[in-house]
């Protein structure tokens, strides 16, 4: 194989271009590049496509194809992720005329065989589009942004639009996952959820969990991408796309969720009292898109409503600053990817066990149980940091500790205390308050103890009724370039 940097002499019209690719980025000098591109400085690594006096910068995630064709053109495809404008294409076919084919197909075979280093190319996904997704701009985004990218990078689909609540659920149940490399969703948490669940509801679900999600930002409530790609990306769909793209599969924990008699599977949060109460009891307020979950909680902690309940945790770390040391610590050492790991269904089961008991067996003592009975602001079990833009509820989540993250506002906090956790959740600031408690478990159980109110798993509606949550490490893998969330809590 060549060494970097790989050079190709190329010409636009009567202009000389030196097309210098080096592992990390292709650039060049542009005759008609006098549009300057806004830069991202951001999403992977670096900063984006950019041209600083004509010289043109491509960073390599987005860099999707590149084809010599009739006439000796090379045509090089690419999405650039950057801020602006969610559903604006940013798609791009940079052509250039070589001299010598052979030397340009020879440029072209190295260059993607580094872009496409570790994954593979031209991939095939099943795609779920809901039309009412986001209130109704999922089409939109899919047919606009993330239909040509995915083209452009020869990747190939099969597509359905959902047609009623539960489809997704049907479809990944009945899928057949030896077709695809990934199953990818156009909508929001909620389309997620029943992904999940109905890859984990199959008899093969020790080999169905490892068919990857990708998660295109498209619904009202996007935990997982922005989760993925932090604040200011996550809300991006060209960026989505890039990683699912170009991603690998990273081990994702999931939620046991045991209630009534059932069982499902929870990725984004369990939550009880004000935060349940701001995502399910603000239907009215949808039409303010993602900022109707910060209105509805400032106008929720004014009131210093409670909700009584009985709370009993398996505590791991109840230490904030221990929970932040960990956390950084964890992002000095290597990703693991789900090809490199073992997880709970690999180890034996053909299904999951939960090692807790549900919730209608009694609590185990030697298991570590505490206790709590009183009132509670909010009470909220999560596995993502960021809950919806602009609230990171959960900022110690990680996708694979095997834990999940659980959240207490206590009764009493006081308005402005209130005012101020509330604040705070931005940025996640808030778990430093003295009035919030935050901490690591293996399992939390909690008992609603008045009759009525909501419980939201993953943004949709459960009974009012108790409920048990156990975390399972890595029982599914989703798309991520980082093999990481976004950083979330400060160093
Ligand atoms: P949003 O965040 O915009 O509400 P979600 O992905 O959370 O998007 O989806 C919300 C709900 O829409 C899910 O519970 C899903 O079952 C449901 N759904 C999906 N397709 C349809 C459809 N065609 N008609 C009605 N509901 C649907
Ligand atoms: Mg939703």
């Amino acid at each position: 194989m060549a060494s970097f940097p790989f050079i190709l002499q190329a010409h636009q019209g009567s202009h000389q271009v030196e097309l210098a690719y080096n592992g990390q980025q292709l650039e060049f000098d542009g005759a008609d590049l006098n549009e300057p591109k806004q830069s991202s400085g951001c999403f992977p690594c670096g900063p984006s496509s950019a041209s600083a006096g004509g010289r043109r910068v491509i960073k390599t995630v987005e860099i999707l194809n590149i084809t010599v064709e009739h006439e000796n053109s090379l045509i090089v495809s690419v999405a650039s992720a950057k801020n602006g404008p969610k559903n604006e294409s940013v798609l791009e076919r940079l052509v250039f005329q070589v001299r010598d084919k052979a030397n340009a197909t020879q440029w072209q075979s190295n260059v993607l065989s580094h872009v496409y280093k570790d994954i593979k190319r031209g991939r095939h996904f099943k795609v779920l589009v809901n039309p009412f997704g986001g209130q109704g701009h999922a089409k939109r985004m899919w047919e606009t942004v993330a239909e040509p990218i995915f083209k452009a990078a020869e990747c190939t689909f099969d597509l359905t639009y959902t047609t009623h609540r539960y489809h997704a659920k049907e479809i990944a149940r009945d899928l057949n996952i030896r077709l695809f490399d990934a199953v990818v969703s156009v909508s929001g948490d909620g389309v997620l959820h029943e992904v999940i669940n109905g890859l984990m509801e199959r008899p093969d679900a020790i080999i169905a969990h490892k068919l990857p999600v990708g998660a295109i930002p498209a619904g009202s409530g996007n935990a997982l991408s922005y989760s993925l790609l932090g604040e200011d990306h996550g809300g991006h769909v060209t960026n989505a796309v890039l990683g699912i793209i170009k991603g690998r599969a990273m081990p994702v924990d999931l939620c046991s969720v045991t209630q009534g008699q059932g069982r499902y599977f929870s990725f984004v949060l369990q939550s009880f009292g004000l935060v349940a109460d701001v995502d399910l009891g603000t239907e009215d307020m949808r039409w303010m898109g993602e900022a109707r979950f910060t209105v509805a909680a400032i106008g929720k902690l004014m009131s210093q409503k409670s909700y009584p309940c009985e709370l009993s945790y398996i505590p791991v770390e109840t230490n904030v600053d221990k929970i932040r040391a960990e956390y950084n610590y964890k992002r000095q050492q290597s990703v693991v990817w789900a090809d490199q790991t073992y997880d709970e269904l690999d180890q034996s089961h053909p299904t999951i066990v939960d090692r807790f008991g549900g919730v209608n067996t009694p609590l185990n003592k030697s298991d570590g149980w505490i206790t709590e009975s009183d009132d509670v602001i909010t009470a909220v079990g999560a596995k993502l940091p960021w809950i919806s833009k602009g609230m990171l509820l959960n900022p110690a989540s990680s996708p694979n500790d095997g834990l999940v993250d659980l959240i207490v506002f206590p009764k009493g906090t006081g308005r402005i205390s209130g005012m101020n956790i509330m604040i705070g959740t931005e940025t996640g600031e808030h778990i430093y308050h003295d009035k919030v408690r935050y901490m690591k478990v293996k399992a939390f159980r909690l008992t609603p103890k008045n009759t009525s109110g909501y419980i939201s798993m993953d943004g949709e509606h459960t009974p009012y009724t108790p409920y048990q949550v156990e975390a399972h490490r890595g029982l599914i893998s989703v798309l991520s370039i980082e093999g990481r969330y976004a950083r979330s809590m400060r160093e």
